[in-house]
Formats: C-alpha cells, sequence, structure tokens
C-alpha cells in the first residue's frame, strides 16, 4: 500500500511539475546536463540501440519473470534497485547481476530527492550502494533518482560519490498499469536511437510490463534495434564522442 501510495505521488509530482514546462524544454534541460556531464538521458542518436532499464525491484515474483523474458530473447538490461528491497531480497538481486544484467541504485526508501537535505541524499544512495555491494561484491556505478526528481544538490552529491544519475526519454508509464497494449503504444510511438526506455520490475503487481515486455522486444528487434545496458550506451557515447573530436581535429589540421 506504502509502495502504491508513493506511485500516485509520482503522478501528481510528475503531472504538476510537466504542466509548466514544455516536453522540448524539458528535454533540452537534460540535454544540456548531459552534455555537461551531470547526467545521461539518452544514448547515441546515430546507433540503433536502446537501453530497457526495470526500476523498484528486486521483486521475488516479478524480477524473475523480466529474467527469463530477457533470457529467451538474449537481451541485457539495467536494474535500478531499490536499497531496502536490496537487503531483504539479496538472491534476487545476485540472480540479476549474475545473468549479466547491471544493477542500478535507486535510493534506500524511493524518497523525492529534491525535498531532502544534502546528508539526507548522500544517506539514501550510499546505504543502498553498501547493500548491492553486500549482494553482488561491487558497488553500482550508476544511480536513478526516484520520479526523475534532482535538483543541484542531488547532482552534486552524485558527483560526490561518483555515481553517474541516469533518467530517461520514454516512459512506458508501466506503474499506472494503464493495459498491456498501452505500455506497448507508449514504448513504440517514442522509440528512436539512444532511448532509455522506463519500465518497472517491482513496487507492485507487474503481470502487464512482464507481459509488454515480450512484445516490445520482439518489435524493437524487427525494426532492427539492438537491446543494450546502460553501460554499455554511455560506453558507446564516449566512443562516439571521442570520434567526433578526431574527427573535428583533423578537419581542423589539414
Ligand atoms: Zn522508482
Amino acid at each position: 500500500m506504502q509502495l502504491k501510495f508513493w506511485r500516485m505521488q509520482a503522478l501528481r509530482s510528475i503531472h504538476e511539475s510537466r504542466r509548466f514546462i514544455r516536453r522540448n524544454t524539458w528535454e533540452k534541460q537534460l540535454a544540456h546536463l548531459q552534455a555537461q556531464g551531470h547526467l545521461i538521458y539518452s544514448g547515441s542518436s546515430h546507433l540503433p540501440e536502446i537501453a530497457l532499464t526495470f526500476d523498484d525491484g528486486p521483486d521475488p515474483q516479478y524480477t524473475p519473470q523480466i529474467l527469463e523474458i530477457l533470457q529467451r530473447y538474449q537481451v541485457k538490461a539495467t536494474f535500478f534497485c531499490i536499497g531496502h528491497q536490496v537487503a531483504t531480497y539479496p538472491h534476487v538481486v545476485r540472480q540479476v547481476s549474475e545473468a549479466g544484467h547491471v544493477i542500478g541504485n535507486h535510493t534506500w526508501t524511493h524518497p523525492n530527492l529534491a525535498f531532502l537535505c544534502g546528508s539526507d541524499i548522500l544517506s539514501q544512495i550510499e546505504r543502498t550502494s553498501h547493500a548491492i555491494q553486500e549482494a553482488i561484491g561491487a558497488q553500482p556505478l550508476f544511480f536513478r533518482p526516484p520520479y526523475g526528481s534532482f535538483n543541484s544538490q542531488v547532482l552534486t552529491q552524485a558527483c560526490h560519490l561518483g555515481i553517474t544519475p541516469i533518467i530517461w526519454n520514454n516512459s512506458t508509464e508501466d506503474w499506472a498499469r494503464p493495459g498491456t497494449d498501452f505500455i506497448i503504444r507508449r514504448a513504440l510511438d517514442s522509440i528512436s536511437n539512444g532511448s532509455i526506455i522506463l519500465m518497472h520490475d517491482g513496487g507492485q503487481e507487474q503481470s502487464q510490463t512482464v507481459e509488454a515486455t515480450s512484445i516490445i522486444i520482439e518489435k524493437l528487434q524487427d525494426q532492427g534495434y539492438r537491446f543494450i545496458t546502460i553501460q554499455q550506451l554511455i560506453d558507446n557515447l564516449i566512443i562516439k564522442d571521442l570520434r567526433s573530436r578526431l574527427t573535428h581535429s583533423m578537419l581542423l589540421s589539414s
């Protein structure tokens, strides 16, 4: 019930803030922050690659079902885990990690970090990273702020901890359980090179997400897209950036 409550809060929070910020303005701000190296919200627009991301797990019922689908289609994804869930179900996190997927940090209790002070933000991230380290033997390199909500203090603390904030540019709205067809349509309608798709493997009943995931993968693979983890997405962005800088400097020197 508590988890359902913060989902409803998220709905209001996102709709209220987005009402005042036109979508393209929001994306321009994210693009600017990505260019400055403060966060990642999109992969390379030149590569037919997509990152599937699953938030709010690990969940003992739905996470293994998602893993089975990913295994069936030979797809690797990224899972942003809630710290107290990691502490409760460390074996599920290990299962995700051992299957070759990337584990990210999604805070300890899923608060809106923009309303917290610096030390509380730090504690939410650090405690979760510690639980992940205990579960899989490695610190997470990526962090997703709940509701995609952040301010300069959140970015500063993430930078201080050396953990990269990851937002998304394609939300399936699956947390509202709008129906499998709606989730699939949302994912496919706004797909493009470098899309980071937001879905959920925990937090509440997620059978619609489980059902939608296989169809989304099938349809996008048919369209020629490859699925990559957030780590691969960032690696490819860096390579592309280096190549374009090299090309630029070669043009200048010729
Ligand atoms: Zn979340």
